[in-house]
């Protein structure tokens, strides 16, 4: 560049020297000034042909030009190149990139922050029939109709995955996650789990279908159970002890089957139809009598707190068998003499029920498994409380179906609070404040 600036100099200083001395030749400036004027008549042409090769497309073969002018064009020149290259090199990343998850079995699909498709994969135009030219920018969720879709994007909680059919084929089932990243943009993964939901499928209608199997035999077991018991005179006690024990096991059996049977129907049928206003404070003071008689012996003591007029959009039946279920674990874990709390109140956020006990308590570490079916933090204890290890799966699917959370805290030796929180839709009447 320094040599190039100097050669620049030089021609300048060359140039107004000749001018000078043929002006100082002829006795005028006019060669000073045509000298001068050529310069810049030379100039501004090299400058026009800067602009036109800069507007050009291509930046290759730039025009031939000595001194600076030359050494402009050839730094331009490498600055275009680098630029071309980097580029290239991007478009190839994009391309690999977009060949990777057009190769992916996958649904992949970009959302911009207004909830239009910016970009989908080939296994999107498959699964849901999307189409480059005519669905680019359109909404998603008028391509997507499914209701349970509208309202998993509108209620905007991507913890769960959600399972709906695939827009273009029923039979097939899709399993959506949607990641959010940048401003509002939202990145949606989809998978076919058609043939995983036909296993569950099967092993439910299995379930199912043993459980309901199982009904009529238990039922002839129980009748001939107690007829013998009946019949067995008071003297042999041994024969009576076995056929009082095998009576015991039969109940279980049957309060096992029931469990199986409402849980395999609260799974397999879709949201409640039978939602009524559901008068809670009724169904809670019966609740309680039958905790105290249940209680016995142990004496606890349960308190209540609900007002009179709390009602809740529900279904009756499994709102009485979820809050059952909270309330008998509740006495059945809780020692003689202890307290059990049952308190209903609403807010803003909606309706909540929480069952508090100061009884065994439950680790920690066992809290997220709890609500599986047939879990229990203690083998121990199943035959001391006879339950059937199904209450809490009971609870959590009624809390689904109402589209609530069953939200549980517990200290070990210290007690538990189980919480059913219900969405404010589901209120009757305004939120009070905390019932009293
Ligand atoms: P079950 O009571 O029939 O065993 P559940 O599904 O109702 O089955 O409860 C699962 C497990 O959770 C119980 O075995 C028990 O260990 C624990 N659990 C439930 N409720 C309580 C409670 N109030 N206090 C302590 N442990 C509880």
């Amino acid at each position: 560049m320094k040599a190039s600036l100097a050669k620049e100099v030089n021609r300048i200083v060359g140039l107004l020297l000749l001018a000078a001395l043929a002006a100082l030749a002829v006795g005028n400036i006019w060669p000073l000034l045509a000298g001068m004027l050529g310069y810049i008549i030379w100039s501004t042409r090299q400058l026009f042909g800067l602009y036109s090769w800069l507007v050009r497309d291509d930046h290759t073969e730039p025009p031939d030009s000595t001194g600076l002018w030359g050494e402009f064009y050839t730094r331009l020149e490498h600055l275009f190149q680098k630029e071309r290259r980097a580029q290239e090199n991007l478009q190839g990343i994009i391309h690999r990139a977009q060949q990777s998850v057009n190769a992916l079995e996958d649904v992949v699909i970009l959302i911009d922050q207004h909830g239009y498709l910016e970009y989908w994969n080939q296994a999107a135009e498959h699964y849901m029939g999307f189409n480059a030219r005519q669905d680019l920018g359109q909404p998603l969720t008028n391509l997507i109709r499914h209701p349970k879709f509208t309202e998993y994007l509108s209620q905007g909680d991507f913890r769960d995955a959600l399972e709906i059919p695939s827009p273009v084929d029923d039979n097939r089932i899709l399993q959506f996650r949607v990641t959010e990243f940048g401003v509002g943009e939202q990145l949606m993964m989809a998978r076919d789990v058609t043939r995983l939901h036909h296993l569950e499928q099967m092993r439910k209608d299995f379930v199912a279908n043993v459980s309901h199997e199982l009904k009529t035999p238990l039922t002839v077991l129980k009748g001939y159970l107690e007829t013998l018991l009946d019949t067995v005179p008071e003297e042999q006690s041994r024969l009576r002890r076995a056929l009082t024990q095998m009576d015991n096991q039969s109940n279980r059996m049957e309060a096992l089957v029931s469990d199986l049977l409402l849980l395999a129907r609260l799974e397999g049928t879709d949201a409640d139809n039978l939602s009524q206003a559901v008068p809670v404070h009724g169904m809670l003071k019966r609740m309680r009598e039958n905790a105290l008689a249940l209680s016995a012996d142990k004496a606890h003591s349960i308190e209540l707190d609900v007002t009179e007029e709390a009602r809740l959009i529900a279904n009756p039946a499994e709102l009485e068998s979820a809050f059952g279920n909270l309330i008998t674990n509740a006495v059945k874990y809780t020692p003689a003499g202890g307290q059990i709390q049952i308190r209903w109140w609403q807010d803003e956020r909606g309706a909540h029920l929480a069952v508090s006990d100061n009884g065994v308590g439950i680790d920690p570490a066992h809290i997220p498994r709890l609500t599986e079916r047939f879990y229990r933090p203690d083998n121990s204890r199943v035959t001391e409380t006879g339950g059937t290890g199904l209450g809490l799966a009971i609870v959590k699917h009624v809390m689904i179906r109402h589209n609530g959370k069953l939200e549980i805290k517990s200290e070990l030796g210290k007690g538990s609070v189980f919480t059913c929180h219900f969405p404010a839709d589901r209120l009757v009447s305004k939120p009070t404040a905390v019932a009293g």
